[in-house]
């Protein structure tokens, strides 16, 4: 039975080194037990973006860590029908797991800033606790612009929650202008994910 568990939401359009490397170095940090990748349906801040089916999006991240037992892979947003937001999500796991489990939600620097805007952001930093990977060079943004949102207690906690993890420059984004353009994206995202791709012909336009 785990009792510490992250939960890492993100489009993974798609997975790279970059998510699992940050996912793993927080998971050390923080003492997690596991690590569950949550393919969002529509991310509520991607809502003009177009994504891969999700089916594909979702099998890419299983081949992903099929071989490390650290991670474990969700349907859970996509099964459900609107925007993903993050409130519904863990409030679903919440009791999926029962009061006792420790959570964890990801979100990665950039995201941080945005957070005031998120959906029932107050109730959400008190039912799980919002890690932020931060890379070297990062700057976190005034604590009452994160106040106004959470109150001081919440702001200050989200703050202490900013942990280390290595700068990795891959993106989704350069993934899959790489395949557009035929070059190869080895050492970017795992062996399994690659071959997923190029066997779907992902990516081509
Ligand atoms: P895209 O390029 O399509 O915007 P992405 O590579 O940023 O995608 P997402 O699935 O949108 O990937 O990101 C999910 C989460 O992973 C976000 O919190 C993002 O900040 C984080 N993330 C993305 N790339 C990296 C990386 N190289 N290192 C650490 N975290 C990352």
């Amino acid at each position: 039975m785990s009792h510490r568990i992250g939960l890492y939401g993100g489009s993974f359009d798609p997975i790279h080194f970059g998510h699992l490397i940050s996912a793993r170095g927080i998971a050390e940090q923080l003492g997690l037990d596991r690590v569950v990748l949550i393919p969002s349906a529509r991310p509520p801040h991607k809502q003009s973006v177009s994504l891969t089916d999700p089916a594909h999006r979702l099998a890419m991240a299983a081949l992903a860590v099929e071989a490390d037992p650290l991670f474990g892979v969700s349907d859970l947003e996509l099964r459900r029908h609107g925007p993903s937001y993050t409130f519904d999500t863990v409030t679903e796991f919440r009791n999926m797991m029962g009061p006792d489990v420790e959570l964890a939600w990801f979100i990665g620097g950039d995201t941080l800033p945005e957070l005031p805007t998120w959906y029932r952001v107050a109730e959400l930093v008190k039912i799980v606790r919002i890690v932020t990977a931060v890379r070297p060079g990062w700057s976190p943004p005034p604590i009452g612009h994160l106040a106004a949102a959470v109150g001081e207690q919440s702001a200050m906690q989200l703050l202490a929650d900013c942990l280390r993890t290595p700068a990795i420059d891959i993106s989704a984004t350069d993934i899959r202008s790489r395949v557009r353009a035929g070059k190869p994206i080895r050492y970017l995202v795992p062996d399994g994910v690659a071959s997923y791709i190029m066997k779907h012909a992902l990516y081509r336009t």
